[in-house]
Order: structure tokens, then C-alpha cells, then sequence
């Protein structure tokens, strides 16, 4: 699946899924952007992809500030060239009852989760339209499509970017833009690992007796960015080992 030529960006991608479609994306071929707040492990995802013979840079900043959001696209332009490949992965989860979640615990999941894909999305859909194709792949939550107790504030935020996803992917069908989602289900990356979740008790009773790798999504995430997948948009592409059945 040969992204040469392409321009990606990755939110989130100095750690767990992210870096995973980092690497994944360079691998097949293009240059790839990494947006993190962390930039020490962006740096870490640019040094692995450079020494697998990729191409990389990090931007630093935070994706749902808009001001950040437009200067890390601007670096990207000049340092690789015009982005035509987005997915929106960085977020942010917490788990707290719902009685418990005030205004401002709901207002910063809404910021990161939701809105930083739309200013995203924003600063570089000029690119896609310019390029007369595009791939925009979001990444939810399966717990979008299961519930989750003590998850209100996230699921309802990953819910929203099911919905943008949908819109969008019909807004822009007929200018050569795809625009995909994918819910994760039980990944194990320092997400998993810093919430609650007891994740040998959880893959014990999963299907496939295991968590998810960051590499299976990355695996997803590459085809929808592949040339082989330009008649799929609007679509959720569930990657979850079978923990829940569309
Ligand atoms: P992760 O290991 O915590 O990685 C997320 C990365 O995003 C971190 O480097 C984080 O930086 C960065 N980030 C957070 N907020 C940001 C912001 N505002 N601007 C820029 N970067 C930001 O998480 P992950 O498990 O790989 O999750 C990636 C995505 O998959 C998330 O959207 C998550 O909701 C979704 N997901 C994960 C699972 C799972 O089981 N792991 C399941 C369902 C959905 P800091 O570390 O500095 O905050």
C-alpha cells in the first residue's frame, strides 16, 4: 500500500495508537508529521521512523488550541509539503461517575476529543480540496458504540466524532476525500495502562484472550489511507478483537 509522495499528519503521535500509525504511515511511504503536546516522545516517534529509512518531523503544541493547531500546519507545509492524509488520534480519557463529572471535567473531554479533530481537520482540509484527494481517518471509542459506565463525558465526545465523521464524509464524497473512524476497543498502550482497567482480567474474558496493539489499529488505519480503500468513507471500522459486533 504505497503512500509515497503523501503528506501525513498523526495527533497524539508520541505515544501508544499514534505512534503506532506514525510509524505505520512512514513504513508505507509518506512523510509524516507528528503533532503531540510531548515532545520528547514525538521525537522518539520521528528517531524510529528515521531509522527505519522514513521521513519525519515533530510539532509540538496542543491539537485542540487553535493557534497551535494553524502553526503546526504551517510547519508541516513548509518542512514536508501539503498534508492531504489527517488522523485525528490524540485524546484524552477519564473514568468518574457520572454524578461526580462537573462542567469542566465535561468542557476539557469536549475540547481535546471533539474539538481538537474539528480545528484539525480545519486547518488542512484546504490541502485535501486543493489536492482533489484526501484521506481524514478520527479515531473513536468503542465505548461510542457499547456505552461505559463511569465514561459519560468520553463516550458522549467519541460519539461526537462518529457523527462528524459521517458528516463530513458526505460533505466531501465528491471531491475525492474519504473520511473513516476507528474505535478502538482495548488497546494496550499507557492510556490503558494509566486507567482503572484491569487489563489481564479484561483480555481474560475478551474473545481473542488478548488486549489489542497499538500496530493492529495502525494496520487499519493504513488502509483506509491507501489508495485500495477510495470507495470506503463515512465508515466505522471496528478493530476491537471481536469484543463488539457491529
Ligand atoms: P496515549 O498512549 O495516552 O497517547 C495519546 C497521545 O496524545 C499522548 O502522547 C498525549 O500526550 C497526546 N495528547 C493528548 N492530548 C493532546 C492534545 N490536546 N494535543 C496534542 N496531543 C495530545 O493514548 P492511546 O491509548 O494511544 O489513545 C489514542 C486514541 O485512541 C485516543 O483518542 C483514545 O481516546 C483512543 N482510544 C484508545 C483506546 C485504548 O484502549 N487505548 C480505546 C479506545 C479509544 P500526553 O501524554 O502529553 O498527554
Amino acid at each position: 500500500m504505497s503512500l509515497k509522495g503523501k503528506v501525513a499528519i498523526v495527533t497524539g503521535g508520541a505515544s501508544g495508537i499514534g505512534r503506532a500509525c506514525s510509524v505505520r504511515l512512514a513504513a508505507d511511504g509518506a512523510a509524516v508529521a507528528v503533532w503531540d503536546l510531548n515532545a520528547e516522545g514525538a521525537e522518539e516517534t520521528v528517531a524510529a521512523i528515521e531509522k527505519a529509512g522514513g521521513r519525519a518531523i515533530a510539532c509540538v503544541g496542543d491539537a485542540a488550541e487553535p493557534e497551535a493547531v494553524v502553526a503546526s500546519a504551517a510547519r508541516t507545509r513548509s518542512m514536508l509539503g501539503a498534508p492531504t492524509i489527517l488522523v485525528n488520534n490524540a485524546g484524552i480519557t477519564s473514568f468518574c461517575r457520572f454524578i461526580d463529572i462537573d462542567e469542566e471535567a465535561w468542557d476539557r473531554m469536549m475540547r481535546v476529543n471533539l474539538k481538537g479533530p474539528f480545528l484539525c481537520t480545519r486547518a488542512v482540509v484546504r490541502d485535501m480540496l486543493d489536492a482533489g484527494w484526501g484521506r481524514i481517518i478520527n479515531i473513536s471509542s468503542s465505548s461510542a458504540q457499547t456505552g461505559a459506565p463511569a465514561m459519560g463525558h468520553y463516550a458522549a465526545s467519541k460519539g461526537g466524532v462518529i457523527g462528524f465523521t459521517k458528516a463530513l464524509a458526505m460533505e466531501y464524497a465528491a471531491q475525492g476525500i474519504t473520511v473513516n473512524n476507528i474505535p478502538p476497543g482495548f488497546v494496550d498502550t499507557p492510556m490503558l495502562r494509566s486507567s482503572p482497567i484491569d487489563v489481564d482480567a479484561a483480555a481474560a474474558v475478551a474473545p481473542m484472550k488478548r488486549p489489542g496493539r497499538p500496530e493492529d489499529i495502525a494496520a487499519a488505519c493504513a488502509y483506509l489511507a491507501s489508495e485500495e480503500a477510495n470507495y470506503v468513507t463515512g465508515q466505522t471500522l471496528s478493530v476491537n478483537g471481536g469484543r463488539y459486533l457491529v
